[in-house]
């Protein structure tokens, strides 16, 4: 280890466990914060869970808006909408409440409200100029871990593609991650938020960024991951298997913004800005095939997480992956999700322009990206 260096950042304060929202009434006024603009969804709404975010927060005697339009994949116009709204009401905080989509547009709505401008002018890598105001994140699933990362993800409906905004600035500054507020979640929502902290572990801990101690993180999310997604899936009331899952999550989170990810990653965000495919679902899908590219470049790494998982190889330990992927019902290839075969070629051009494909372990060219892209297909 004498020539290993990393540097760990993450000043976000995490406060976890079961019950932790309810706290909120008597956190607000110790911070000074009284007037909340809550930014969710509307499945998060009809799902009951709104209702208890607003006790707390008539409880503490805050006054506050909702603005409940996030859509999946969230585009700019989305979070122009919701920034119109902050600017007329003035909150000083905001509070994303959802799942990555309602959490990654609150810190975009964030820095429009610290800084003014655009959404589109803060593409990109430290594009953020200075610190953004408080921000707390409240997530409802447990997978984007986007309550502790430097990234909010949006897509641009011109471009038809995601943008990912990276920058300590955005990260927020409280996050309240109460696994109880996942229980409702439905099953398909539960798996592919999963295989999304299953696809950030796996990428962290291969990246070129990777480092000890957030391998340390990712083994352990794979390991919760794979014993807890069959818990949950087949018990959505199992508190204990739920909070492992959000803990899985957390350190997924944790691990990516310190990390980042891979082709995997490039992949989905390149579907998700063209055909507006589930983010977590996308992962899965290119996760096991962007291993099997990468492997002979993270050899190492990948036994570690053979190991973890019982197997004793690495080829042993994608392979268990594959079939943990296999047993969880998502769709098998892209063109069962609508996809078509000729739009393989835009795919790999705009995932390979994608941020994440930096970090894959292994370079890759736009013909090897096409011939990823097409083993999926
Ligand atoms: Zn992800």
């Amino acid at each position: 280890m004498h020539d290993t260096v990393f540097s760990f950042h993450s000043p976000t304060e995490i406060r976890f466990g079961a019950g932790t929202l309810d706290q909120l009434h008597l956190e607000m006024p110790s911070r000074g914060w009284r007037k909340a603009l809550v930014i969710t969804d509307r499945g998060v709404r009809s799902s009951g869970l709104l209702e208890k975010l607003e006790e707390t927060l008539k409880a503490s005697e805050a006054e506050y808006r909702v603005y409940d339009g996030v859509l999946p994949n969230p585009n700019v116009h989305i979070v122009h909408e919701a920034y119109e709204i902050a600017q007329k009401f003035k909150p000083d905080v905001l509070i994303g409440f959802g799942g990555g989509s309602s959490l990654d547009t609150a810190k975009v709505v964030n820095i429009l409200k610290s800084h003014g401008g655009h959404a589109l002018d803060y593409e990109g890598g430290e594009t953020v100029p200075g610190p953004c105001g408080p921000l707390l994140a409240i997530p409802t699933t447990a997978g984007t871990g986007s309550e502790v990362t430097i990234f909010a993800v949006v897509s641009d409906p011109q471009r038809h593609i995601k943008l990912t905004i990276a920058s300590k600035n955005i990260l927020p500054t409280l996050a309240i991650v109460d696994p109880k507020l996942t229980l409702t979640m439905p099953a398909s929502l539960t798996a592919a938020t999963a295989l999304d902290a299953l696809t950030h572990a796996v990428e962290a801990m291969t990246s070129i960024a990777a480092q000890p101690l957030v391998d340390l993180f990712c083994l352990e999310a794979i390991k919760l991951i794979f014993e807890n997604l069959p818990k949950v899936s087949k018990h959505s009331n199992d508190l204990e298997a739920r909070s492992k899952m959000s803990f899985a999550s957390l350190l997924g989170g944790l691990a990516i913004t310190n990390s980042f990810v891979g082709a995997a990653h490039s992949i989905a965000h390149a579907l998700g800005g063209i055909y507006d495919l589930p983010h977590g679902v996308c992962c899965a899908l290119a996760l096991p095939a962007a291993m099997e590219f990468n492997l002979d470049y993270k050899r190492e790494k990948y036994e570690k997480i053979a190991h973890a998982l019982g197997a004793s190889s690495a080829e042993g330990g994608i392979e268990r992956i594959r079939q943990f992927i296999h047993t969880v019902e998502i769709p098998n290839a892209l063109h069962e999700m609508g996809v078509r075969e000729s739009d393989v070629p835009r795919i790999a051009q705009a995932a390979i322009a994608d941020g994440s494909t930096l970090f894959n372990p292994r370079p890759l060219s736009e013909q090897d990206m096409r011939e990823l892209v097409q083993r999926i297909f």
